[in-house]
């Protein structure tokens, strides 16, 4: 069997504890304990640990991926309490990453959760994308997606797209130059944002539970990624939809590279 090695090249292996903590998922046909030594092997960062990141970032901490990097710069409100799980309500005021940081290291303590309270932006993208295996969205608005999305085909990291808004979200998993990426289907963000998005808890676990598995799904390579489709979800009428999308010749982010 090949031997699993992480980031600075060290063996992975697994203990006994971890071994128990796993085995409902080592036990499924095609996953293992070469999957589960593939997921600890793996760093694997979310941007934003809103009402999407409580979950992506819970499911990847149990599922047991090596590395989580939870980047937020906003502190717990009240209005946070309807969706974003990883937070109660003695928590307003404290710093999203740090509370949900300590919160998930305690679930698994396996798992190196590390907690930046940052805002992404140009100048500090690039080194947390380089940084890492994938990139999760946990975002609110598309100005900072593509940012993510342009610096993720600049550094060929899968990117799994999410975003909700009230019973409804959507879904794609980015591999650059594999398929489209979110300018090729987002060109340029809504000339105008609205900064407080309506949503149902629910819808936020629905799209995030999906991003985590897809996220799993990548770093253990098995099954089949929802790569050039988006899924739209329609929660009021509980109608899964997936759009086949193409790659944009002219596509200000990856449009260039379309022979690679
Ligand atoms: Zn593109």
């Amino acid at each position: 069997m090949r031997i699993m090695r992480n980031v600075v090249g060290q063996a992975v292996n697994l203990t006994k504890e971890e071994m128990e903590i796993y085995d409902r998922q080592i036990r499924i046909t095609g996953f293992g304990i070469e999957g589960q030594k593939k997921l600890k092997s793996k760093r694997a960062l979310v941007i934003g640990i809103g009402g999407l990141g409580s979950i992506i970032a819970t499911y990847l901490t149990v599922a047991g991926v090596g590395k989580i990097i939870l980047v937020d710069r906003d502190k717990v409100e009240l209005t946070n309490m309807n969706r974003q799980i990883l937070y109660n309500i003695d928590d307003v005021g404290k710093a999203k990453a740090r509370v949900a940081a300590e919160k998930l290291r305690r679930m698994n303590p396996y798992v190196d959760v590390e907690g930046v309270v940052e805002e992404i932006n140009e100048d500090n993208i690039d080194d947390y994308v380089k940084s890492v295996d994938i990139v999760l969205d946990g975002l609110d608005n598309f100005r900072t997606r593509l940012l993510v999305n342009d610096a993720c085909v600049r550094y060929r990291r899968p990117f799994i797209h999410g975003a909700v808004s009230g019973f409804n979200g959507q879904v794609m998993d980015i591999i650059p130059f594999k398929g489209p990426c979110l300018r090729c289907v987002v060109p340029k963000e809504p000339q105008e944002e609205s900064k407080v998005v309506p949503v149902i808890g629910v819808t936020s676990a629905l799209v995030g539970s999906i991003e985590a598995l897809e996220a799993i799904k990548l770093l253990t390579g098995i099954g089949e990624p929802l790569v050039g489709y988006f899924l739209v979800i329609n929660g009021l009428h509980m109608r899964f939809k997936t759009f086949k999308v193409i790659r944009r010749p002219n596509c200000p982010a990856c449009g260039k590279g379309i022979s690679k």
